[in-house]
């Protein structure tokens, strides 16, 4: 499982920005890690220059959306040291994936020592200042040149790597979401548990729809009775109900939030009751009206734990603690990204080091 490595040349390195200057996913590292796979079985695992791809027009990802990713983070310690967030889960769940969309595994600890590898060779891309990160984004794409509806037998998987600033330009400040009113993202037994691209596009057309209106994200609604909430586009989503934390269950439908997983340890560990269980978005808005609905908020890799201050839902808006982050959602956000950025001490295991 050895990684041959071909670092870029002087002249290939990119210029940094400066940790105020990072927004969220524009700007990438000076490597990547690519393997392909061919007749069966995936070829030399590399780190090369990061490069774009010369893909033919004709090749499977372009037509039939046969592709997966994963969504991790890299943080510096006190210590001088970078850590990675539970990075099994995440090979565990592109695995899972891949086996929805018919594409080959790959082996875990092999996606993990891409991963770390990788980081070593572009360390000094790593950010420091609070709320930045190294963004990890691990894909798999379908690369075999033919029309017609069947699997592809060729792929690359690859790993690029963005330093990011906070996922919202605000910051860790409440946000306002959009109930969908007219499309579903997911469907029982559709895809809508795998991190796969065509679940991201179903979302855009609704998405459009919320930003009109000024809300930045969309809380999706289950596909048949249009009634029980499920998450966001890319993030699971929590309430606080007289103290108690609830949250729709996995049935499917939803992303296995690594996020979502890690915050119900915590809550329980911090003695929180939680609740994993069908929530009626008409019960949530009623709650909020009767004063026992206190908080909201989004869980995920790329936007930590977000506070949601409004919710919009058949046209009538309805807020949420005045707009202040409540009491729970910041004490959760202070566990958890102080677990994750090394300033907490780490009972759970959760950090795994790069260097
Ligand atoms: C990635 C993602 C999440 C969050 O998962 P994490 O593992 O916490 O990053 C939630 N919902 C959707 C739809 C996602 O794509």
């Amino acid at each position: 499982m050895a990684i041959e490595i071909q670092l870029c040349t002087k002249e290939q390195r990119k210029k940094k920005l400066a940790d105020s200057e990072l927004v969220f996913g524009k700007k990438f590292t000076d490597h990547m890690f690519l393997m392909k796979y061919k007749n069966n079985e995936w070829g030399t695992p590399r780190i090369v220059p990061y490069q774009s791809f010369q893909l033919d027009p004709a090749c499977a990802v372009l037509h039939y959306s046969q592709e997966i990713f994963e969504g991790m983070k890299a943080f510096p310690h006190p210590d001088g040291s970078v850590n990675l967030f539970r990075p099994f889960e995440n090979a565990a769940r592109f695995n899972l994936s891949a086996e929805r969309m018919c594409m080959p595994q790959v082996n875990e600890d092999l996606f993990v020592k891409a991963i770390v590898e990788l980081i070593r060779v572009d360390k000094d891309w790593v950010p420091h200042s609070s709320q930045t990160a190294l963004y990890i984004r691990p894909t798999m794409i379908a690369t075999e040149k033919f029309l017609g509806l069947r699997a592809s037998s060729e792929f690359y998987f690859y790993v690029i790597l963005s330093p990011v600033g906070p996922f919202f330009k605000e910051g860790f400040k409440p946000t306002k979401a959009y109930v969908a009113s007219q499309n579903v993202r997911a469907t029982p037994d559709g895809t809508g548990e795998a991190k796969t691209g065509g679940n991201y596009a179903a979302t855009l057309h609704e998405t459009c729809i919320a930003k009109n209106k000024g809300y930045p994200q969309v809380i999706w609604l289950d596909a048949i009775h249009r009634k029980f909430v499920e998450e966001a586009s890319g993030m699971n989503i929590m309430f606080i109900i007289e103290d108690e934390i609830y949250t729709p269950p996995l049935e499917g439908t939803i992303l296995k939030g690594i996020t979502r997983k890690s915050v119900l340890e915590l809550a329980q560990e911090l003695g929180y009751t939680v609740h994993e269980e069908k929530i009626e978005i008409n019960e949530i808005v009623d709650q909020i009206d009767k004063g026992q609905c206190t908080e909201a908020f989004f869980v995920g890799t790329a936007a930590s734990i977000t506070p949601i201050g409004q919710i919009l839902y058949n046209d009538r808006e309805y807020i949420i603690n005045n707009l202040n982050v409540g009491k729970i959602t910041q004490n959760l956000y202070d566990k958890l990204v102080g677990i994750q950025t090394g300033k907490i001490d780490d009972k759970f295991n959760w950090t795994y080091r790069v260097d």
